[in-house]
Protein backbone atom coordinates (compact mmCIF):
# COMPACT_ATOMS: atom_id res chain seq x y z
CA UNK A 1 0.00 0.00 0.00
CA UNK A 2 2.47 2.22 1.13
CA UNK A 3 4.52 1.30 -2.44
CA UNK A 4 1.41 2.65 -4.25
CA UNK A 5 1.39 5.81 -2.78
CA UNK A 6 4.88 6.67 -3.24
CA UNK A 7 4.40 5.85 -7.12
CA UNK A 8 1.43 8.13 -6.82
CA UNK A 9 3.26 10.92 -5.08
CA UNK A 10 6.10 10.36 -7.46
CA UNK A 11 3.77 10.55 -10.36
CA UNK A 12 2.13 14.04 -8.65
CA UNK A 13 5.51 15.11 -8.30
CA UNK A 14 6.53 14.65 -12.10
CA UNK A 15 3.42 16.31 -13.46
CA UNK A 16 4.04 19.05 -10.76
CA UNK A 17 7.90 19.50 -12.11
CA UNK A 18 6.61 19.59 -15.97
CA UNK A 19 4.00 22.78 -15.30
CA UNK A 20 6.83 24.55 -13.06
CA UNK A 21 4.59 24.42 -10.10
CA UNK A 22 4.52 23.79 -6.36
CA UNK A 23 2.71 21.42 -4.65
CA UNK A 24 1.97 21.59 -1.14
CA UNK A 25 -0.18 20.68 1.72
CA UNK A 26 -1.10 23.01 5.30
CA UNK A 27 -2.86 22.41 8.32
CA UNK A 28 -6.35 24.31 8.08
CA UNK A 29 -5.99 26.93 11.05
CA UNK A 30 -8.08 27.72 13.77
CA UNK A 31 -10.41 30.83 12.61
CA UNK A 32 -9.42 30.61 9.22
CA UNK A 33 -12.13 30.74 6.55
CA UNK A 34 -12.73 30.13 3.20
CA UNK A 35 -13.18 33.56 2.40
CA UNK A 36 -9.67 34.16 3.99
CA UNK A 37 -8.59 31.03 1.99
CA UNK A 38 -9.63 32.60 -1.53
CA UNK A 39 -7.92 36.36 0.00
CA UNK A 40 -4.40 34.74 0.59
CA UNK A 41 -4.66 33.45 -2.55
CA UNK A 42 -5.58 36.75 -4.58
CA UNK A 43 -8.69 35.15 -5.55
CA UNK A 44 -12.11 36.96 -5.96
CA UNK A 45 -14.32 36.94 -3.00
CA UNK A 46 -17.21 36.68 -5.89
CA UNK A 47 -15.89 32.78 -6.58
CA UNK A 48 -17.37 32.59 -3.11
CA UNK A 49 -20.62 34.81 -3.44
CA UNK A 50 -21.47 33.37 -6.54
CA UNK A 51 -22.06 29.86 -4.84
CA UNK A 52 -25.11 28.52 -4.52
CA UNK A 53 -26.59 28.98 -0.28
CA UNK A 54 -26.01 24.85 -0.01
CA UNK A 55 -22.69 25.72 -1.44
CA UNK A 56 -21.48 28.59 1.03
CA UNK A 57 -22.97 26.69 3.95
CA UNK A 58 -20.61 23.14 2.71
CA UNK A 59 -17.68 25.66 3.01
CA UNK A 60 -17.99 26.49 6.34
CA UNK A 61 -18.03 22.56 7.21
CA UNK A 62 -13.94 23.33 6.70
CA UNK A 63 -12.36 22.35 9.83
CA UNK A 64 -9.33 23.51 11.87
CA UNK A 65 -6.54 20.78 11.59
CA UNK A 66 -7.80 19.60 8.38
CA UNK A 67 -4.70 18.82 5.53
CA UNK A 68 -5.66 20.50 2.38
CA UNK A 69 -3.54 20.48 -0.56
CA UNK A 70 -2.53 23.53 -3.14
CA UNK A 71 -0.74 23.69 -6.22
CA UNK A 72 0.46 27.25 -6.99
CA UNK A 73 2.85 28.36 -10.00
CA UNK A 74 5.83 30.25 -10.31
CA UNK A 75 4.10 33.73 -10.43
CA UNK A 76 2.22 32.85 -7.23
CA UNK A 77 -0.71 32.31 -8.94
CA UNK A 78 -3.43 29.14 -7.44
CA UNK A 79 -4.07 26.68 -10.30
CA UNK A 80 -5.52 24.08 -7.72
CA UNK A 81 -6.75 23.35 -4.05
CA UNK A 82 -8.01 20.65 -2.44
CA UNK A 83 -10.11 21.06 0.81
CA UNK A 84 -11.70 18.06 2.57
CA UNK A 85 -14.99 19.61 4.57
CA UNK A 86 -14.61 15.70 6.35
CA UNK A 87 -14.01 12.34 5.14
CA UNK A 88 -16.15 11.96 1.79
CA UNK A 89 -16.07 14.74 0.33
CA UNK A 90 -13.49 18.10 -0.47
CA UNK A 91 -14.07 21.35 -2.11
CA UNK A 92 -12.26 21.35 -5.31
CA UNK A 93 -10.56 24.90 -6.94
CA UNK A 94 -9.15 25.12 -10.11
CA UNK A 95 -8.15 28.01 -12.13
CA UNK A 96 -9.79 27.77 -15.57
CA UNK A 97 -9.53 30.98 -18.13
CA UNK A 98 -8.24 33.53 -15.54
CA UNK A 99 -11.22 33.21 -12.94
CA UNK A 100 -11.89 30.02 -10.76
CA UNK A 101 -14.15 26.86 -10.68
CA UNK A 102 -15.41 25.41 -7.38
CA UNK A 103 -16.42 21.92 -7.05
CA UNK A 104 -17.27 19.25 -4.66
CA UNK A 105 -15.87 15.89 -5.16
CA UNK A 106 -14.99 12.95 -3.61
CA UNK A 107 -12.00 12.79 -1.28
CA UNK A 108 -9.93 9.58 -3.23
CA UNK A 109 -8.37 7.53 -0.36
CA UNK A 110 -7.13 3.90 -0.05
CA UNK A 111 -8.19 2.03 2.93
CA UNK A 112 -7.03 -1.12 4.33
CA UNK A 113 -8.42 -3.28 7.67
CA UNK A 114 -5.71 -3.45 10.45
CA UNK A 115 -5.96 -5.28 13.86
CA UNK A 116 -3.83 -4.21 16.34
CA UNK A 117 -3.37 -6.02 19.49
CA UNK A 118 -2.03 -4.48 22.84
CA UNK A 119 -0.92 -4.89 26.45
CA UNK A 120 -2.01 -2.05 28.54
CA UNK A 121 0.94 0.19 30.03
CA UNK A 122 -0.18 3.15 30.43
CA UNK A 123 -3.72 3.49 29.53
CA UNK A 124 -6.10 2.51 26.19
CA UNK A 125 -5.85 6.06 24.78
CA UNK A 126 -2.66 6.73 25.18
CA UNK A 127 -1.15 2.75 24.34
CA UNK A 128 -3.22 2.76 20.68
CA UNK A 129 -1.91 6.81 20.16
CA UNK A 130 1.90 5.30 20.87
CA UNK A 131 0.97 2.04 18.39
CA UNK A 132 -0.84 4.08 15.54
CA UNK A 133 -0.14 7.76 15.95
CA UNK A 134 -3.51 7.94 15.32
CA UNK A 135 -5.65 9.96 17.65
CA UNK A 136 -9.14 9.50 15.85
CA UNK A 137 -8.77 5.53 16.77
CA UNK A 138 -7.98 6.23 20.38
CA UNK A 139 -11.10 8.57 20.12
CA UNK A 140 -13.10 6.32 18.81
CA UNK A 141 -12.18 3.20 21.42
CA UNK A 142 -12.99 5.28 24.02
CA UNK A 143 -15.88 6.42 22.62
CA UNK A 144 -17.21 3.23 21.81
CA UNK A 145 -16.67 1.40 25.31
CA UNK A 146 -17.37 4.87 27.30
CA UNK A 147 -20.84 3.22 28.77
CA UNK A 148 -19.39 -0.55 29.13
CA UNK A 149 -16.41 0.09 31.06
CA UNK A 150 -14.55 2.28 32.85
CA UNK A 151 -10.41 2.22 32.05
CA UNK A 152 -9.63 4.25 35.05
CA UNK A 153 -11.19 1.65 37.60
CA UNK A 154 -11.01 -1.28 35.62
CA UNK A 155 -8.55 -1.18 33.52
CA UNK A 156 -5.11 -2.25 34.99
CA UNK A 157 -1.70 -2.75 33.43
CA UNK A 158 -1.47 -5.75 31.09
CA UNK A 159 -4.76 -6.17 30.41
CA UNK A 160 -5.01 -6.83 27.13
CA UNK A 161 -7.00 -4.94 24.24
CA UNK A 162 -7.54 -5.65 20.91
CA UNK A 163 -9.06 -3.92 17.53
CA UNK A 164 -9.99 -5.05 13.77
CA UNK A 165 -10.93 -1.01 11.74
CA UNK A 166 -10.87 0.49 8.57
CA UNK A 167 -8.55 2.99 8.46
CA UNK A 168 -8.22 5.45 5.34
CA UNK A 169 -5.50 7.17 3.62
CA UNK A 170 -4.79 9.74 1.65
CA UNK A 171 -2.03 10.74 -0.28
CA UNK A 172 0.41 8.22 2.35
CA UNK A 173 -1.00 9.80 5.53
CA UNK A 174 -3.83 8.64 7.77
CA UNK A 175 -7.05 10.22 7.26
CA UNK A 176 -10.35 11.04 8.65
CA UNK A 177 -11.69 8.57 11.05
CA UNK A 178 -11.44 5.13 11.51
CA UNK A 179 -14.33 2.64 11.61
CA UNK A 180 -13.69 0.30 14.52
CA UNK A 181 -15.48 -3.32 13.34
CA UNK A 182 -14.49 -5.29 16.52
CA UNK A 183 -13.24 -5.01 19.63
CA UNK A 184 -12.13 -6.45 22.76
CA UNK A 185 -10.85 -5.55 26.25
CA UNK A 186 -9.68 -8.44 28.52
CA UNK A 187 -10.10 -7.14 32.25
CA UNK A 188 -9.22 -9.71 34.76
CA UNK A 189 -9.37 -12.28 32.51
CA UNK A 190 -12.44 -11.60 31.40
CA UNK A 191 -13.66 -10.51 27.81
CA UNK A 192 -15.39 -7.49 26.59
CA UNK A 193 -16.46 -7.79 23.19
CA UNK A 194 -18.27 -5.11 21.26
CA UNK A 195 -18.83 -5.53 17.48
CA UNK A 196 -19.98 -2.64 14.66
CA UNK A 197 -23.31 -3.92 12.76
CA UNK A 198 -24.29 -2.96 9.49
CA UNK A 199 -26.99 -0.23 10.98
CA UNK A 200 -23.94 1.79 12.38
CA UNK A 201 -24.50 0.85 15.77
CA UNK A 202 -22.70 -1.34 18.35
CA UNK A 203 -23.78 -4.45 19.88
CA UNK A 204 -22.18 -7.05 22.73
CA UNK A 205 -21.53 -10.50 21.39
CA UNK A 206 -24.99 -11.39 22.41
CA UNK A 207 -26.75 -9.20 20.30
CA UNK A 208 -27.26 -6.36 22.76
CA UNK A 209 -27.21 -2.72 21.83
CA UNK A 210 -24.81 -0.45 23.44
CA UNK A 211 -26.50 2.71 25.27
CA UNK A 212 -24.91 5.89 24.05
CA UNK A 213 -24.37 9.70 25.19
CA UNK A 214 -28.09 11.30 24.67
CA UNK A 215 -28.38 14.83 23.89
CA UNK A 216 -30.94 17.53 24.88
CA UNK A 217 -32.78 19.35 21.80
CA UNK A 218 -31.00 22.91 21.41
CA UNK A 219 -34.27 24.51 20.83
CA UNK A 220 -37.80 23.80 22.61
CA UNK A 221 -40.58 23.35 21.03
CA UNK A 222 -39.30 23.85 17.95
CA UNK A 223 -40.76 21.78 14.19
CA UNK A 224 -37.74 20.20 12.50
CA UNK A 225 -37.61 21.89 8.96
CA UNK A 226 -34.77 19.97 7.46
CA UNK A 227 -33.30 16.79 8.49
CA UNK A 228 -29.63 15.35 8.33
CA UNK A 229 -28.68 13.90 4.80
CA UNK A 230 -25.20 12.41 3.19
CA UNK A 231 -26.66 13.61 -0.22
CA UNK A 232 -29.75 16.08 0.14
CA UNK A 233 -30.83 16.91 -3.57
CA UNK A 234 -29.48 20.44 -4.33
CA UNK A 235 -32.81 22.46 -5.20
CA UNK A 236 -31.66 24.26 -7.81
CA UNK A 237 -29.00 21.81 -9.25
CA UNK A 238 -30.72 18.98 -8.85
CA UNK A 239 -27.46 16.97 -7.93
CA UNK A 240 -27.22 15.55 -4.30
CA UNK A 241 -25.39 17.96 -1.73
CA UNK A 242 -25.93 16.88 1.92
CA UNK A 243 -27.40 18.57 4.66
CA UNK A 244 -25.09 18.22 7.80
CA UNK A 245 -27.80 18.67 10.77
CA UNK A 246 -31.00 19.29 11.67
CA UNK A 247 -32.89 22.79 10.86
CA UNK A 248 -35.47 23.33 13.64
CA UNK A 249 -37.63 26.36 12.27
CA UNK A 250 -38.20 28.79 15.82
CA UNK A 251 -39.38 32.32 16.44
CA UNK A 252 -36.67 34.82 16.23
CA UNK A 253 -34.40 35.19 19.77
CA UNK A 254 -35.73 31.72 20.71
CA UNK A 255 -33.53 30.67 23.27
CA UNK A 256 -30.79 27.87 22.38
CA UNK A 257 -29.64 25.76 24.82
CA UNK A 258 -26.12 23.43 25.23
CA UNK A 259 -26.90 19.94 23.91
CA UNK A 260 -25.08 18.33 26.27
CA UNK A 261 -21.64 19.40 28.90
CA UNK A 262 -18.80 20.90 27.32
CA UNK A 263 -16.42 23.94 26.75
CA UNK A 264 -16.86 26.91 24.24
CA UNK A 265 -14.39 26.08 21.06
CA UNK A 266 -15.67 28.48 18.81
CA UNK A 267 -18.06 31.70 18.74
CA UNK A 268 -18.53 34.17 15.65
CA UNK A 269 -18.96 33.94 12.05
CA UNK A 270 -18.74 31.00 9.52
CA UNK A 271 -19.10 31.49 6.04
CA UNK A 272 -22.96 30.47 5.19
CA UNK A 273 -23.62 29.34 8.65
CA UNK A 274 -23.55 33.07 9.85
CA UNK A 275 -23.08 33.58 13.82
CA UNK A 276 -21.97 30.30 15.35
CA UNK A 277 -21.21 28.74 18.50
CA UNK A 278 -19.15 25.21 18.17
CA UNK A 279 -19.13 23.43 21.51
CA UNK A 280 -16.88 20.34 21.89
CA UNK A 281 -18.26 17.59 24.48
CA UNK A 282 -16.19 14.59 25.72
CA UNK A 283 -14.68 11.82 23.59
CA UNK A 284 -14.50 13.52 20.08
CA UNK A 285 -17.89 15.11 20.49
CA UNK A 286 -18.62 18.55 18.71
CA UNK A 287 -21.74 20.46 18.13
CA UNK A 288 -22.53 22.99 16.25
CA UNK A 289 -25.41 25.97 16.44
CA UNK A 290 -25.51 28.69 13.47
CA UNK A 291 -27.53 31.04 11.74
CA UNK A 292 -27.87 32.78 15.47
CA UNK A 293 -28.99 36.38 15.99
CA UNK A 294 -27.10 36.52 19.49
CA UNK A 295 -24.60 34.75 20.89
CA UNK A 296 -24.20 34.54 25.02
CA UNK A 297 -20.90 32.59 25.70
CA UNK A 298 -17.22 32.91 24.90
CA UNK A 299 -14.65 30.79 23.40
CA UNK A 300 -13.25 29.08 26.39
CA UNK A 301 -16.17 28.67 28.84
CA UNK A 302 -17.10 25.57 30.63
CA UNK A 303 -20.95 25.58 29.57
CA UNK A 304 -24.00 22.57 31.09
CA UNK A 305 -25.85 21.22 29.56
CA UNK A 306 -29.57 23.04 28.71
CA UNK A 307 -27.75 26.45 29.90
CA UNK A 308 -28.74 29.17 27.50
CA UNK A 309 -25.98 29.92 25.04
CA UNK A 310 -27.83 32.04 22.24
CA UNK A 311 -30.60 33.11 20.08
CA UNK A 312 -32.50 31.81 16.89
CA UNK A 313 -31.86 34.05 14.22
CA UNK A 314 -31.43 33.67 10.57
CA UNK A 315 -27.61 35.08 10.21
CA UNK A 316 -25.51 33.87 7.23
CA UNK A 317 -27.57 32.21 4.47
CA UNK A 318 -31.01 31.75 5.51
CA UNK A 319 -34.36 32.11 3.85
CA UNK A 320 -35.81 32.21 8.07
CA UNK A 321 -35.18 32.13 11.78
CA UNK A 322 -33.85 28.65 12.11
CA UNK A 323 -31.28 26.86 14.33
CA UNK A 324 -28.93 24.68 12.37
CA UNK A 325 -28.07 22.14 14.47
CA UNK A 326 -24.36 20.06 13.85
CA UNK A 327 -23.38 16.94 15.72
CA UNK A 328 -19.78 15.62 14.82
CA UNK A 329 -17.32 12.82 15.94
CA UNK A 330 -13.92 13.27 15.04
CA UNK A 331 -14.95 15.99 13.23
CA UNK A 332 -17.21 13.87 10.89
CA UNK A 333 -20.53 15.00 10.77
CA UNK A 334 -23.41 12.79 12.50
CA UNK A 335 -27.18 12.59 12.32
CA UNK A 336 -28.31 14.13 15.66
CA UNK A 337 -31.33 13.13 16.05
CA UNK A 338 -29.83 9.48 16.09
CA UNK A 339 -28.32 10.78 19.23
CA UNK A 340 -31.25 12.38 20.95
CA UNK A 341 -33.19 10.57 23.19
CA UNK A 342 -32.43 7.23 21.54
CA UNK A 343 -33.20 4.30 23.13
CA UNK A 344 -31.13 1.06 23.14
CA UNK A 345 -31.03 -0.47 20.05
CA UNK A 346 -32.35 -4.36 19.82
CA UNK A 347 -31.94 -6.20 16.55
CA UNK A 348 -35.10 -8.27 14.84
CA UNK A 349 -34.60 -11.54 14.88
CA UNK A 350 -33.14 -12.06 11.37
CA UNK A 351 -30.50 -9.78 11.88
CA UNK A 352 -29.54 -10.99 15.37
CA UNK A 353 -28.92 -14.36 13.17
CA UNK A 354 -26.70 -12.31 10.63
CA UNK A 355 -24.99 -10.51 13.45
CA UNK A 356 -23.83 -13.62 15.51
CA UNK A 357 -22.60 -15.31 12.47
CA UNK A 358 -20.52 -11.84 11.84
CA UNK A 359 -19.39 -11.69 15.75
CA UNK A 360 -18.26 -14.97 16.13
CA UNK A 361 -16.05 -14.40 12.85
CA UNK A 362 -14.42 -11.30 14.76
CA UNK A 363 -14.37 -13.02 17.57
CA UNK A 364 -11.71 -15.34 16.44
CA UNK A 365 -9.54 -12.84 14.42
CA UNK A 366 -9.55 -10.91 18.06
CA UNK A 367 -8.51 -13.93 19.72
CA UNK A 368 -5.98 -14.38 16.99
CA UNK A 369 -4.77 -11.30 16.98
CA UNK A 370 -3.91 -11.51 21.25
CA UNK A 371 -2.47 -14.99 21.23
CA UNK A 372 -0.32 -14.46 18.09
CA UNK A 373 1.01 -11.13 18.95
CA UNK A 374 1.96 -10.40 22.67
CA UNK A 375 3.17 -13.94 24.15
CA UNK A 376 6.83 -12.63 22.85
CA UNK A 377 8.56 -10.18 23.98
CA UNK A 378 7.33 -7.15 22.85
CA UNK A 379 4.71 -5.75 24.46
CA UNK A 380 2.55 -4.60 21.22
CA UNK A 381 2.44 -5.44 17.87
CA UNK A 382 0.72 -4.12 14.40
CA UNK A 383 -0.92 -6.14 12.08
CA UNK A 384 -2.12 -5.17 9.39
CA UNK A 385 -4.23 -7.43 6.62
ZN1 LIG B 1 -29.22 23.55 8.01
Amino acid sequence: MININKIIFLLVLLVTISFGATSSNRIWGKGYTFLKFLETHNIPASVYWDLYQEDKELTAEIYAGVRYYTLIDKNNVLLQALIPINDETQIHIVRDNETYKVDFIPVKYFSSTNSIAISIQKSPYQDIVELTGDVNLANEFVNTYKNTINFNRNVIKNDKLALIYHCKYRLGRIFGTPDIKASLVETNGMPNFLFAYSDGKYYDQNGNGISRSLLQTPVSNARISSRFSLNRMHPILKVKRPHYGVDYAAPYGTNVKAAANGKVLFTGAKSGYGKVIEISHENGLKTLYAHLSKINVKTGQKVKTGQVIGKVGSSGLSTGPHLHFGLYRNNKPINPLSNINSQRSVLAKEQKKEFVKLAKQYEEQLKIAIIGNLSSQSPSYFVSH
